[in-house]
Order: C-alpha cells, then sequence, then structure tokens
C-alpha cells in the first residue's frame, strides 16, 4: 500500500494570488504537480500556452466537453475554463498529488465527483487589498476589474463548502499555510490507516 495522492483545488478571486501562493508552497517538491487548465479566455502579455493555461478556440473547448474530457468546467467572466480530466486521474493513480487554480464552480463539481478532492479558498486581508492587487498586476482593463471584484463577492458566498482559508496577506506566511495543509492531508487517519493492517 502507498499513501494517496490528493487534488488540491486552489480557488478565491482572481488576483488573490493564487499562482503565486501555489508557485513558492509548490518550489522544489517532486510530490505535488500543478494541473494546467484549458480556457478560451485570450493570452495575457507573457502567459505561455501548455504553461499558463492551454489556450484554445470556444469550437475545441465546447468539443473538449462532449467528449468528457474535462473533470469540471465553468464559465468565469464569460471565458469557459476547465481541468483536463486525464492528466489528473493519471498523477492521482500514481500516488502523485495534483494541484490547480479552479474556481467555486468547479470546485463543487470535483468535490462532488471525487473522494480525493481537497479544497482550499484563499482571500486577501480586505478587498481594497483585492483591488490593488488587480491593478498592480496591470493585465486587466478598468472594466475587466470591475467583474472580477464583482464575482469575487459571489465566489465568497459560493465557498461554504471548502475545506480551509489562507489569508494571503503576507506572501511566506501564507505559502507556510498551504504547505502546513499539505502535511495535514497526509497524515490524515484514513490516508494511513493501512500502516495499521500490516501490525
Ligand atoms: P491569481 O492567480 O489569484 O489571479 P496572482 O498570483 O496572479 O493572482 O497575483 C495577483 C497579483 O498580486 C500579482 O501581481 C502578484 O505578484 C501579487 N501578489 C500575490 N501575492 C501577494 C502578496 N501576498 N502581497 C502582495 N502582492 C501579492
Ligand atoms: P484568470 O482569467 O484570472 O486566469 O482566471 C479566472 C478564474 O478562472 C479564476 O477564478 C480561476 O480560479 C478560474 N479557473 C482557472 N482555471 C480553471 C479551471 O480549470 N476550471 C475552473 N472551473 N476555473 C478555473
Amino acid at each position: 500500500m502507498v499513501e494517496k495522492g490528493r487534488l488540491y483545488v486552489v480557488s478565491g478571486p482572481s488576483g488573490v494570488g493564487k499562482n503565486t501562493v501555489i508557485d513558492k508552497a509548490i518550489a522544489g517538491r517532486d510530490d505535488i504537480c500543478f494541473s494546467t487548465s484549458v480556457t478560451t479566455r485570450k493570452p495575457r502579455e507573457g502567459e505561455i500556452d501548455g504553461e499558463d493555461y492551454f489556450f484554445v478556440d470556444r469550437e475545441t473547448f465546447d468539443k473538449m466537453v462532449r467528449d468528457g474530457e474535462l473533470l469540471e468546467h465553468a464559465t468565469y467572466v464569460s471565458n469557459g475554463y476547465g481541468t483536463p480530466k486525464a492528466f489528473v486521474e493519471e498523477k492521482i493513480s500514481q500516488g502523485m498529488s495534483v494541484i490547480s487554480d479552479i474556481d467555486v464552480q468547479g470546485g463543487r463539481q470535483i468535490k462532488a465527483a471525487t473522494d480525493y478532492s481537497v479544497l482550499i479558498f484563499i482571500v486577501t486581508p480586505t478587498m481594497d487589498e483585492l483591488r490593488k492587487r488587480l491593478e498592480a498586476r496591470g493585465t486587466e482593463t478598468e472594466e475587466s476589474i470591475r467583474s472580477r471584484l464583482e464575482r469575487a463577492k459571489a465566489e465568497y458566498a459560493e465557498s461554504i463548502d471548502y475545506d480551509y482559508i489562507i489569508v494571503n496577506d503576507d506572501l511566506d506566511t501564507a505559502a507556510e499555510e498551504m504547505k502546513a495543509i499539505f502535511t495535514a492531508e497526509k497524515c490524515r487517519y484514513k490516508n494511513r490507516e493501512f500502516y495499521l493492517k500490516e501490525v
């Protein structure tokens, strides 16, 4: 028997720092890998296809949905986003953990469909700080910032089924909190029960 992998779903408003915290928390680890999502959104400057996202057109995205290639999918501010199923299932079956940045609609679908998911919600200390981060990232128009802040309020309300909340105020502290979750989940009784059976 081996300890099983988990699918860590990381949600929270756009600009809250999900990818920044994930990168810091998994740096140098070989037991957790990042799942790259598919999106119909246009790449932002500096984003790399296959690394930040698999950027696809609407037709391709809809076909992936129809063919059952996505573990979950959702529309976020008029674009489609989804998690490729084959990658996640292969890694989990190998005992690896997978982490992905997924919105709350997708997180809830994953929780209902799998018994290996852990849902983490990230917040900023205040909404004002969230606006500042979106502005500082410099990748969104004023209109897009407004829609993302509106969406953030709805996401807070929808995060009720989540397992953990990380406050991303100081980045190092937030990454430490995420690592603590990895450790706690690894030590869960259910995950290590097989040690008792070998006695
Ligand atoms: P998300 O993946 O949630 O959309 P990003 O990881 O792209 O967010 O972060 C949004 C912006 O906020 C980036 O410019 C990032 O450098 C900045 N950021 C992330 N975490 C912090 C933090 N703890 N303090 C200040 N700025 C941060
Ligand atoms: P962004 O456009 O800022 O990269 O992401 C917008 C939103 O889409 C974020 O809330 C992010 O969590 C979400 N997202 C990214 N990838 C996926 C995915 O594969 N599935 C779902 N449901 N949401 C995703």
